[in-house]
């Protein structure tokens, strides 16, 4: 018998109520996962984080290598600077919603697979389901990669993986790459009054913003690919920080800027661009004031683009599984790059709608919960018939 949606819901109010925000500890949720699965004879296999903060968790129902992989991660966005009608810890149901940090982003889905448990155990299944419940999600996908190195060693390397991230359970084979940086620009204190003695940091990095949205430019009027929104790979700076004083000629600036490139692109082609015009264009200029003028660029996170290969086993399961006649993509990251660059045909299909995901008042419909319900008795169908 499937769970009923009460069954679901209670599930939900109790991931919920662990504050798994990505900067703190998951272990307590993982724990609450672990004692559930023990439950129905499950074990668990913890992977834990190198400061042991954290773990992620692999389990199987019915040993044995390939099987599916049914993938979400633990942990959630802060709920700081956020205005929140209710307590976004204690979740809760109005008009058909359930509004709770996390319902959304991705404890919806994951309470459905502990709902759906039950029926897994009591079913006599021909392939094994894996479940997955990573952390560090939210920050650059760094927690599951542990997780998926030991794929093929003491872990079975599933033979297709779900990844249930909202996309209102419709099928989805494709999203961007994601490439952050944060850049330093280095100059020469001087009063403001005599700025031809200083190396003014915040205009350089102004002209290194203005190269950011010139090489944004170049991509929009070169790329076309119509399954993407927008159908070309973009940049942007998200935020800057500099200077001291307006009587002071600043001598340090900082900003983060991203990069979303098509799965196609040349990997490279924008940093390349960046460092070229940093290291050729700008550094002579500011060396020629003061030599030890520097500009730093640093890697912070990277998260491959994720395109199924034609003719996925992983798509067509999902459409097979939800009715639907084709997949699309979606506008955000997810862990489905690092399976699929894994060896392990992945797709992702979960409740929920990105509208809802990371902000104030986050919720989950119910109907959206139901259908991914469906979704997973209908996978234990299929793996049992
Ligand atoms: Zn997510």
């Amino acid at each position: 018998m499937p769970a009923s949606s009460s069954e679901v819901q209670e599930l939900l109010a109790k991931l919920v109520a662990f504050d798994t925000t990505s900067a703190k500890s998951n272990l307590e949720l993982i724990a609450f996962v672990k004692t559930y699965l023990d439950g129905y004879g499950v074990a668990s296999t913890l992977i834990p984080s190198a400061d042991g903060a954290k773990a992620s968790l692999f389990a199987s129902i019915r040993p044995g290598s390939g099987g599916i992989g049914i993938s979400s991660h633990s942990d959630c966005v802060p709920v700081e600077g956020q205005t929140w009608s209710n307590d976004p810890f204690k979740l809760k149901l109005r008009d058909g919603k359930l509004y709770g940090r996390g319902s959304c982003d991705m404890k919806g889905f994951l309470a459905c697979v502990l709902a759906s448990v039950p029926l897994f155990a009591s079913r006599e299944l021909k392939e094994a389901i894996h479940i997955i419940v990573s952390y560090d999600e939210e920050v650059g996908c760094t927690g599951v990669r542990p997780l998926i190195g030991r794929f093929g060693s003491d872990l079975p390397r599933p033979r297709v993986i779900i990844v249930g991230e909202f996309t209102n359970m419709s099928v989805i084979d494709g999203h961007k790459r994601l490439d952050a940086y944060r850049t330093v620009v280095s100059g020469r204190e001087a009063d403001s009054g005599l700025p031809q003695l200083g190396v003014n940091a915040i205009s350089f990095a102004a002209e290194l913003i203005e190269e950011i949205d010139r090489i944004a430019a170049t991509l929009a009027s070169h790329e076309i690919n119509n399954r993407f929104e927008p159908p070309f790979s973009t940049l942007q700076v998200g935020t800057i920080k500099g200077g001291t004083a307006p009587n002071i000629v600043p001598n340090t600036c900082e900003f983060y800027w991203q990069v979303r490139s098509l799965p196609e692109a040349e990997p490279d082609f924008v940093l390349k661009r960046f460092k070229a015009y940093a290291e050729q264009t700008l550094l002579p200029r500011m060396q020629r004031v003061a030599p030890t003028a520097s500009i730093e660029i640093q890697g912070r996170e990277s998260v491959p683009a994720f395109l199924a290969k034609p003719g996925s086993v992983a798509v067509s399961l999902a459409l097979a599984l939800t009715g639907a006649n084709a997949a699309s993509t979606v506008s955000y990251g997810t862990e489905a790059g690092l399976f699929e660059e894994a060896g392990c045909p992945t797709v992702i299909c979960g409740p929920g709608d990105i509208e809802q995901a990371h902000v104030a008042d986050e919720f989950v419909e119910t109907a959206q919960l139901d259908a991914c319900m469906s979704f997973l008795s209908k996978l234990a169908e299929k793996l049992s018939s």
